[in-house]
């Protein structure tokens, strides 16, 4: 049974889902203005290991992303750029969905582009006007009336009675947990906009960022649905106001279990512009990791506590990783699975997703003398629909024969103690991108 921790109600709780066996879970994508730092990544590798859990325990998964290619910052931005908002916004959506290939985060079952559902939101909006949650400012902007929904602030903890301010409204898409306010669901437009603009029933304009999701995930998983995720800072106000709008326009509710993941810290130090620590993935295959280092590193920790980058802990999650990966290489046949470290990690995930576990688990397994290798490849391989870490594909690859040749030539030389041969063939070796170990069965090559 799976217990996982839901913010909305602030306790652990047993998952079910609305309908048996179904899931229909939308996370919140990315706004397309610039490449994700590794921070944005840590939420598309929980919503990953989140997804491939569900379906490892048996479920069916619905999953939707959205892209944010409409808001402040992409039309900002674009215009910096001389570019199109389209072209810009397309641009870093291919970047971004090349980057979650290379982090093995499997695409989502439908990525929706926010400016394919302006009509959507445009419909949900009027809608909240209609049954009087919504109103039009002097500025002819469109707003949500905070005060008129009783339960806002359930899921964040914004008290609105102690705020103890008159509420005033606010057109941008980000703002303080301190200071709730009326929020844009359509924004009048300004000559700042330029051409990013749609006409209709609300004026000529565009919509804010969060009815985004709101009439997206409404769209392709129905009013009310079992899991919303997103990165903790999310909750407040992106989450909060998805909820009000949601449950006031539908008069239902909306999304059972609220998932956030934590933040990732880099050598102590919250991630920021200004202290020019926010790297992206790039930046990390620059130094010479491969992205699947960062996924064991995320896989580590577990979701909810806020994890320390630093290039010593990327150094031991890419060291174990290979470790795993050379178990793999290594043993050449698989044998039968073995239940009790399958049970044993699927306990763990059903422990609020308690990776760090699963991890350990595997480790234990490996060293285990009491089961062969071949049982241990073929459990590795089984559990890795979870981890991700590609090693059905990696069991596949042959060596060439270029290669197996060196090594059969290394091996005679040695067996020889023609060390002057075996250090050329090594040489060799190296330079064709393989690493050499010397193992008591001989001569062992890595590809690089
Ligand atoms: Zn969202």
């Amino acid at each position: 049974m799976l217990k996982i921790y839901n913010t909305l109600t602030k306790q652990i709780e047993e998952f079910k889902p609305i309908k048996p066996g179904h899931v229909g879970m939308y996370s919140c994508g990315p706004t397309v203005y610039n490449l994700p730092h590794i921070g944005n990544y840590r939420a598309f590798l929980f919503n990953d290991i989140l997804k491939r859990s569900l379906s490892f325990l048996g479920y069916k998964v619905n999953h939707i992303m959205n892209i944010t290619d409409v808001d402040d910052k992409t039309i900002r931005d674009s215009q910096k750029e001389g570019k199109t908002l389209k072209e810009f916004t397309e641009f870093y959506t291919k970047e971004f969905n090349r980057e979650l290939e290379l982090l093995h985060i499997l695409p989502p079952t439908q990525e929706v582009l926010a400016t394919d559902h302006i009509q959507e939101m445009i419909d949900m909006i009027e809608l909240l006007k209609a049954k009087g949650f919504a109103y039009e400012g002097e500025d002819g902007s469109t707003y949500f009336s905070i005060s008129k929904f009783k339960e806002y602030g359930a899921l964040s903890g914004v008290d609105l009675e102690k705020s103890n301010q008159t509420l005033s409204r606010i057109v941008s898409d980000e703002y303080d947990k301190d200071n709730p306010q009326d929020f844009a669901l359509w924004k009048t437009w300004t000559s700042e906009d330029g051409e990013n603009y749609w006409d209709g029933s609300l004026g000529r304009g565009r919509p804010g960022w969060h009815i985004e999701c709101s009439a997206m995930s409404t769209k392709y998983l129905g009013n009310h649905f079992d899991i919303h995720t997103g990165g903790i800072d999310l909750t407040f106000p992106h989450h909060e106001n998805e909820i009000a709008q949601s449950v006031c326009a539908h008069g239902e509710p909306f999304v059972n279990f609220w998932l956030h993941n934590e933040h990732i810290l880099i050598n102590g130090e919250k991630m920021s512009k200004s202290k020019g620590n926010q790297f992206t993935l790039f930046d990390i295959i620059q130094k010479g990791y491969d992205p699947l280092d960062l996924r064991y590193f995320v896989l580590g920790a577990h979701y909810r506590t806020k994890i320390n980058l630093t290039w010593e802990s990327l150094d031991a999650a890419r060291n174990a990783r290979i470790k795993l990966t050379r178990f793999v290489q290594d043993t050449e046949q698989t044998g039968e699975v073995i239940e009790k470290y399958v049970e044993n990690f699927k306990e763990a995930l059903e422990h609020d997703l308690n990776t760090s576990e699963a991890l350990a688990v595997i480790w234990e397994m490996i060293k285990d003398s009491t089961f062969s290798k071949e049982d241990k490849k073929e459990t590795l391989l089984v559990l890795d629909s979870v981890l991700g870490f590609g090693f059905s594909k990696i069991s596949k690859i042959s060596l060439p024969e270029e290669i197996k040749n060196l090594i059969q030539k290394r091996d005679e030389a040695r067996v020889q103690k023609d060390f002057g041969t075996s250090d050329e063939i090594r040489a060799k070796l190296e330079s064709l991108g393989y690493d050499v170990l010397d193992t008591q069965e001989g001569t062992k090559v890595y590809k690089n």
